[in-house]
């Protein structure tokens, strides 16, 4: 036994050799601090670099965890903001910052990229690919872009309008650009590259449209296509593109090429260099129900999909909801983790999905190893053995209009997840929310606008009883080896964002009320909470320069406007920044409030009919809602049309039809709506502004 003093000594001791340590391994760090270049084995190796954040997931296998501890339980207390930078923008932003030897890189909304000094913002250049601002026609969720990729010397970025542009990293310069989608077609790119091998992986958005899902490899260095793999078959009268494709359309019926089967790879995309593989999440089919398209599981819309890298061969498909008829994506992140399960170290592919269920897949084979439902659902009670999801037969059939959980959100969406080794414990965002299915009696394809089939304008009498349903949030801690809850956070408003797990014992997340919050990652304690004034759905980040740890993340809300037909949270709109936290720093935010005017009582005359107002409303639903908001009333993204002038009244027509207001974001709706149509929409805008105008008055 050691006496008092002998043992403050030893102590002390201690302390000076471990500071000491401390020091070499600062060292090193900092040694460690200059990847110089980002290629294969940079990107093989980022586990063992720190202090850089080279790649989308942080590392090949997307666990968006950190070994960085300067940040840690005890020292969070300490956490102040470092700086900030002014996006310059109201629309959402998702996008996971890189960092690279001291420079962080970012994208923005309409596809802008950002490259600033990391210990200071100060900015180093900016890029913007001009995209056309009426392609926000062709976005069902907002004109977001959830990140770049790094690959020697080189910034990478898909754009809304479906390019992939490689910039020079130090100037900024365009080296190269490829139209990856048929030009001013209803695609979109709203995901991150991921590179390996010398090959930019990079998939599209739109099966809300007519669009046919792929994923691409573009020759890094040239920007060449190196290959094309289609999701869904085309039409059977010409050749399949290969025997999948094949195999795909013995389980699709009717004429479904025509609506393009949709199944787009718009978000996940994994690299695994240990099989050499490519994983990614195919979208819903289009249209949406399973009615419209016919009979079958409609391969391989709703999917987890296995291509070789070198080639784009598929090797295995995993359909998670077989048939999909409710917007089920399978798009959600990815992640490969190594698991003991059952006493048996084992590789595991992991995804939290849109359909209520945590999935756990060999990579190898693409075998479900288990699905557990992680949120409370009603289309489905459990995966029966041969991995088929065992379905509620009415939530199926949607015969009437059916409130089907979880909602079309999706009970996890594409907000980044992270999981800490340590602990094994997967972090993630949930919502708890019902959709109202309804299918258009009338369905009819539209090749200019979205085709889902959902009758937007729906009211009967389900719509009551749904409406009671409140949406609720979650950050929830699943344990990944048992697959069920370890702990959970109930969030003030049902949105909140991706999330970031550290060595430091820590999980970060922000808010739609523009809280960043860490919790302890063991038991979901409360540690630490920031208030940035802006709604937060993208996931922190974090990085190390010159020895400090900082906290980086995006502030900006936006996405879709609404949630079936009625508005979605009540997320904080204010001006997007990018914010960098370290312990001891001191930048404050200026404050800023959102000033709400009451709506004016308009003064433009339109006669319109009470029957006029109604059908007015329902084209609304249809073509305005998912930007300027349920019933008239926008988040504050897009302009609130119950404000609207009586200079924009005598324009409406030449804004909606002429597409006067394109460089606003506003599209032409020429090819979906008519003359009679416009006035409709405009005497029903004119009938809630009158409705607000007098409502404010008498409450006054
Ligand atoms: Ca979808």
């Amino acid at each position: 036994m050691l006496g008092g003093s002998a043992m403050r000594h030893n102590l002390f001791r201690t302390v000076v050799v471990a500071t000491a340590a401390v020091w070499i391994l600062a060292l090193i760090g900092c040694a460690r601090n200059r990847v110089t270049v980002v290629d294969d084995a940079a990107l093989r190796a980022t586990d063992g670099d720190p202090a850089n954040w080279i790649t989308y997931g942080h590392s090949y296998s997307e666990q968006r965890f950190s070994q960085l501890r300067q940040i840690d339980e005890q020292s969070i207390t300490r956490l102040g903001l470092a700086w900030s930078f002014d996006l310059g923008t109201l629309r959402g932003l998702e996008a996971t910052p890189l960092v690279q030897d001291g420079v962080l890189y970012t994208s923005s909304a309409w596809s802008l990229v950002y490259a600033v000094d990391a210990r200071t913002g100060r900015l180093l250049w900016q890029y913007d690919p001009h995209v056309p601002k009426d392609h926000s026609k062709f976005v069902c969720c907002d004109v977001v872009n959830r990140g770049v990729a790094l690959y020697r010397g080189r910034v990478y970025v898909g754009t809304l309008d479906g390019r992939l542009i490689a910039l020079d990293a130090k100037t900024g310069k365009v080296v190269w650009e490829a139209q990856t989608t048929p030009k001013d077609g209803p695609y979109a790119i709203t995901g991150a590259p991921r590179i390996a091998k010398g090959r930019v992986f990079i998939g599209n958005a739109g099966a809300e449209y007519a669009v046919r899902g792929y994923v691409s490899a573009y020759d890094a260095d040239t920007g060449n296509l190196v290959w094309r793999t289609y999701t869904v078959p085309g039409d059977p009268s010409k050749p399949f593109e290969s025997e999948a494709m094949r195999r795909a359309a013995a389980t699709w019926s009717g004429e479904w090429w025509k609506a393009g089967g949709g199944g787009t790879a718009w978000d996940a995309i994994v690299y695994d260099p240990d099989l050499d593989f490519v994983f990614f999440g195919t979208g819903n089919g289009s249209p949406w129900y399973d009615r419209l398209r016919g009979k079958g599981d409609d391969l391989y819309v709703a999917s987890i999909v296995a291509l070789r890298a070198d080639t784009g061969e598929q090797v295995w498909a995993y359909q998670t909801t077989p048939g999909d008829n409710w917007d089920y994506d399978a798009t959600q992140p990815l992640m490969l983790a190594t698991l003991t399960i059952d006493g048996q170290q084992r590789r595991v592919l992991m995804q939290a999905n849109k359909n209520g269920f945590f999935y756990e897949l060999d990579p190898a084979t693409g075998k479900l190893i288990s699905a557990r439902p992680y949120a409370e659902i009603n289309w489905a009670k459990g995966i029966d053995s041969n991995g088929r999801p065992i379905e509620n037969a009415a939530v199926r059939e949607l015969k009437d209009a059916t409130i089907v959980k979880p909602s079309s959100a999706g009970a996890h969406n594409w907000h980044p997840l992270s999981f800490n080794p340590v602990t094994g414990l997967v972090y993630m965002a949930t919502l708890d929310a019902t959709s109202i299915q309804a299918v258009s009696a009338g369905w009819k394809i539209n090749l200019h606008d979205q085709t889902t089939g959902l009758d937007r304008g729906y009211v009967g009498p389900v719509r009551k009883q749904w409406l009671a349903l409140k949406p609720s949030g979650r950050l929830v801690a699943w344990d990944a080896a048992a697959q069920r809850e370890a702990w959970h956070v109930d969030l003030p408003d049902p949105g909140s964002g991706g999330t970031l797990s550290t060595a430091g014992n820590l999980v970060f997340q922000g808010r739609a009320d523009g809280k960043l919050s860490a919790y302890q990652a063991t038991d979901g304690k409360l540690l630490w909470e920031f208030d940035t004034g802006i709604g937060i759905m993208a996931p922190p980040m974090t990085y190390e320069v010159d020895g400090k740890q900082y906290i980086a993340v995006l502030a900006g809300w936006g996405g879709p406007e609404v949630l079936g037909n009625r508005a979605t949270g009540k997320g904080k709109v204010a001006p997007g920044k990018l914010l960098s936290f370290s312990l001891g720093g001191t930048a404050t935010l200026p404050p800023y409030e959102r000033v709400v005017q009451p709506v004016p009582a308009p003064t433009f005359q339109l006669a319109a009919s009470k029957s006029d107002i109604e059908k007015g409303r329902v084209l609304y639903a249809t073509f305005c809602a998912r930007c300027h908001g349920a019933e008239v009333a926008s988040g504050g993204s897009v302009f609130d049309l119950r404000y609207a002038p009586e200079e924009t009244h005598k324009k409406f027509e030449q804004i909606v039809l002429g597409g006067t207001a394109r460089e606003f974001g506003m599209p032409s709706f020429s090819e979906d709506l008519t003359s009679a149509q416009v006035r409709l929409i405009q005497g029903y805008v004119l009938d809630r502004a009158r409705e607000a105008a007098r409502t404010e008055v008498s409450s006054r």
